[in-house]
C-alpha cells in the first residue's frame, strides 16, 4: 500500500515556511491506519518487546494499537505536569526555547526491552529526549518506529547506534 497518498500536505502551517505532514488523513482511514500498524507490529516482533513507549500525543496514536497487537504495556512520556506520581524528567531543546518531558519513575523495569514510537522524526530532540527517559530508567532501546521521517533534517543522525524503522521519507 502507498500509505504516502494519505498524509496531507499543509503548506504554512502551524506558522509560515513549514510545510506540515498531517497524519489524521492516514488514521482516518481504517485500511490504511492498520496497515501501517501491522508494519510496525511486524518490525517489532523479533524483537522481543516488554513495553511500548510513546511521548504526547501522536505517538500514542502510533504506539498504542502496536502495543494491543503485541500483547505487552504502553507507557506515556508526557508534557510536565501531566502524570499524576513520581517521575523523572528531561530538558530537551525546541527551534525557539526548550521544553520537558516526563515519564513515572516506575513504569520501566531496568532490563525491560522498549519499542519507542511516534508519528514524525524530524530534528529529532523529541526522541533524543524520550530515549534519555527509557535509559534512566534502565529500559533498552530495542527498536524506534515512526511513520514518517523528515530527511533534510538529520534527525537520524541524532539516532545512530539505535535500530530505527521510517515507513515514509519525504
Ligand atoms: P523533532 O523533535 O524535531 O524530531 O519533532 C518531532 C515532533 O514534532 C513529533 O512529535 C511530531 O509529532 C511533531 N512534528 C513536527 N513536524 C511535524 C509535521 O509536519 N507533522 C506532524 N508532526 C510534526
Amino acid at each position: 500500500m502507498d500509505l504516502k497518498k494519505y498524509i496531507t500536505i499543509v503548506p504554512d502551517w502551524p506558522k509560515e515556511g513549514i510545510i506540515f505532514k498531517d497524519i489524521t488523513t492516514l488514521m482516518d482511514n481504517g485500511d490504511a491506519y492498520r496497515y501501517a500498524t501491522d508494519q510496525i507490529v511486524e518490525y517489532a516482533k523479533e524483537k522481543e518487546i516488554d513495553l511500548v513507549v510513546g511521548p504526547e500525543a501522536r505517538g500514542f496514536i502510533i504506539g498504542c494499537p502496536v502495543a494491543y497487537a503485541l500483547g505487552v504495556g504502553f507507557a506515556p512520556v508526557r508534557k510536565e505536569g501531566k502524570l499524576p506520581r513520581e517521575t523523572i524528567k528531561v530538558q530537551y531543546g525546541l527551534e525557539y526555547g526548550s521544553d520537558v518531558l516526563t515519564i513515572h519513575k516506575d513504569a520501566i523495569k531496568p532490563g525491560q526491552r522498549v519499542l519507542i514510537t511516534d508519528d514524525l522524526l524530524a530534528t529529532g530532540g523529541t526522541i533524543e529526549a524520550t530515549i534519555q527517559l527509557v535509559e534512566e530508567l534502565g529500559g533498552v532501546v530495542a527498536g524506534i518506529a515512526f511513520l514518517i521521517e523528515l530527511e533534510e533534517l538529520n534527525g537520524k543522525d541524532k539516532l545512530k547506534g539505535y535500530d530505527v524503522l521510517t515507513l515514509m521519507t519525504f
